[in-house]
């Protein structure tokens, strides 16, 4: 998940959603950060091979679900697609094009060497965007992929916008966090309303697809191996030597110590959110 960049005024960030200190107040958009603390995030998470929770074998669960391995010539946007995880997969396991979009040229730069690699760079194409901008035409989209993303545009506003450029039957995968429980520990309720108000129930995110034009295919839970295995212990072991790079800078050990009290509140709380994945389909034309 990641809204590693917000609230860095405060200096109490991670890639992810940041770490309560001020109550109430919203999280804020990359746009605002300080280039200092920016730098910094991007200097820690660009060497990653995802900048959230996720995994190669989630992505092709949501591609099973979605249907789109039987079709082919497919036009796909990966939004919010960091150094590409998932745009790799949705190369390997799809005839498509795909263009991978982030507003973080450093990670695209990590795409693009990725994709030469791997003998892609034919079918993935990368846009420097912002997702609340998109560069695309109405119904020009066969699918519109998003892992760990949408929210820093928020749930409901990202699929809305994002409706449009999908053809008719058009497939939206995004993963999203989600409450897994009715009840939750106060602390953590808090917490999370405070710094992602949207965070809700997959019942709830679910209503808003479906009020939103989409018809749901499919709902599963990313389990915490996404999140400990591929994304956590990756980057707290990169943490000592992006320390010792950036001489101990204040600024550099505060991003280390939210980042470790994301884990902590993590692997705390874990039975009580995570992310979902929804893949559902344009409907209502
Ligand atoms: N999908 C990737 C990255 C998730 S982290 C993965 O799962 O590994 C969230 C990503 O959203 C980051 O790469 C960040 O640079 C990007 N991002 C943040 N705000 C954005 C915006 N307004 N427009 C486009 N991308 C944005």
């Amino acid at each position: 998940m990641d809204h590693w960049y917000h609230g860095l005024q405060t200096r109490r960030t991670r890639f992810n959603h940041p770490i309560e200190q001020n109550p109430g107040q919203r999280s804020k958009p990359i746009e605002s950060l300080l280039l200092e603390d920016l730098s910094l995030l991007i200097d820690l998470h660009k060497d990653g091979e995802r900048q959230g929770p996720g995994g190669d074998d989630e992505t092709r669960l949501a591609i099973a679900l979605s249907g789109l391995g039987a079709r082919s010539q497919l036009q796909v946007a990966d939004i919010g697609c960091g150094t590409g995880a998932s745009t790799l997969v949705l190369a390997k396991a799809l005839d498509a094009r795909i263009t991978a979009v982030d507003v973080l040229p450093e990670f695209l730069q990590r795409l693009d060497a990725a994709a030469r690699r791997e003998k892609f760079g034919a079918r993935i194409k990368t846009q420097v965007a912002s997702m609340e901008a998109l560069p695309f035409a109405a119904q020009s989209l066969d699918a519109v992929w998003s892992e760990g993303a949408v929210y820093n545009m928020g749930f409901a506003s990202g699929i809305r916008a994002w409706r449009r450029f999908l053809k008719p039957g058009g497939i939206l995968a995004v993963s999203e966090l989600t409450w897994l429980t009715q009840q939750r520990p106060q602390a953590l309720e808090a917490h999370w309303k405070a710094q992602y108000p949207e965070v809700g129930t997959a019942a709830e995110k679910m209503a808003l697809l479906e009020r939103s034009g989409f018809s749901p295919v499919g709902y599963f839970v990313l389990p915490p191996r996404c999140w400990l295995e591929n994304y956590y212990r990756p980057l707290q072991a990169r943490f000592a030597d992006f320390l010792s790079r950036n001489q101990n800078l204040p600024a550099a050990a505060a991003i280390v110590a939210a980042e470790e009290q994301e884990v902590a509140l993590f692997e705390r709380y874990r039975e009580y959110f995570g992310y979902g994945y929804y893949v559902a389909k344009r409907a209502g034309d």
